[in-house]
């Protein structure tokens, strides 16, 4: 018997070596960990410490100034619910912004429709797009639909130079709001977004964790609903390997043919030509789409009294 393990009881204390801890001040107190197998690249961008590693259970997982991004194994929980809810939410999207989201699992998603005429796709870190490129192809073919043009640059910026009325859809893949990410949580952004929809068009923004940050998600409720005139809903999904095991996404539309997010109208395209590259939806269908709206009591009381 050493002091952090016990043979008989297969017990092992929770400081390891060759394990991954997410610790963060967003989560004091708590940190997930994974077991590593090998560390494939570690680089430091302009923006941002970034690595990726082999784990044993969950694949690859893409790691941003040391909280977990995406895992080859429960991406699709997040990138098919962060598209699909407002995608299916409206008739015939054609023009589509994507914010952040460098790996382009969304950008995949996305392509999935094929009302879908244009993609811009804004990011403000490259090196998050050529590490995806290398290591996670599955995720990154994204980047191969035609549609698609990738534009390097802060999300901010970037909406300032949109016309009015462009986009059916914007879709806010961000990290947390601690670093580059921060200004895409405050409501000047949210005001740059509501213009650069059509009337009718809709956000979908990460919005966090019910259990770790419900005031982040409070601030950001009070801020859609004096921006968005149409629909502001919440709605959430599971995520092993995010903190806390859930993430949540703000749905809002703005003023014009109404959008009512709980009831798609818009099924993904089943063409299976159209999605050979990409594989079958693994998470999403249209009973998950309209239960992930459903809250639990204490998250319900506090979105629905802002
Ligand atoms: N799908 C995963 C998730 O949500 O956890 C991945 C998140 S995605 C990799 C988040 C991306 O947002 C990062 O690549 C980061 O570089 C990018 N990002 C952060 N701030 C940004 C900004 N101001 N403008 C554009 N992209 C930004």
């Amino acid at each position: 018997n050493n002091n952090n393990s016990n043979k008989e009881t297969g017990y092992i204390s929770s400081v390891i070596p060759g394990w991954f801890s997410e610790i963060s001040p967003m989560w004091p107190g708590e940190a997930h960990s994974l077991k590593v197998e090998k560390i494939l690249f570690q680089g430091k961008s302009e923006y941002q410490n970034v690595m990726v590693f082999q784990s044993s259970t969950y694949g690859k997982v893409l790691v941003l100034d040391g909280v977990i991004q995406l895992t080859e194994r429960d991406e699709c929980a997040y990138q098919e619910m962060i598209t699909h809810l407002p995608l299916c939410s409206i008739p015939n999207p054609k023009k589509v912004l994507v914010i952040g989201g460098g790996d382009g699992g969304v950008l995949r998603e996305v392509s999935r429709h094929s009302s879908v005429e244009h993609v811009d796709i804004c990011e403000i870190d490259k090196m998050v797009v050529d590490v995806s490129k290398q290591f996670f192809p599955d995720v990154a073919v994204g980047y191969e639909d035609p549609r698609v043009a990738l534009h390097i640059g802060d999300g901010v910026a970037f909406l300032k130079a949109v016309p009015a009325g462009t986009y059916d859809a914007v879709i806010v893949d961000s990290s947390d709001p601690i670093g580059p990410a921060q200004e895409l949580f405050e409501k000047p952004f949210f005001e740059l977004v509501a213009k650069a929809l059509r009337p009718g068009g809709v956000l979908c923004t990460q919005a966090e964790s019910i259990w770790l940050h419900m005031h982040i998600i409070e601030d950001i409720v009070v801020n859609c609903r004096q921006i968005f005139k149409g629909s502001v809903n919440y709605a959430w999904t599971t995520v092993p390997t995010y903190p806390s095991g859930v993430i949540g996404f703000m749905l809002c539309s703005t003023e014009g043919p109404a959008v009512d997010f709980k009831h798609p109208v818009n099924p993904v395209d089943a063409d299976e030509s159209h999605c050979k590259s990409k594989g079958p939806l693994k998470f999403y269908n249209k009973e998950i789409h309209a239960a992930a709206f459903c809250l639990p009591s204490f998250a319900k009381k506090v979105i629905e009294s802002k």
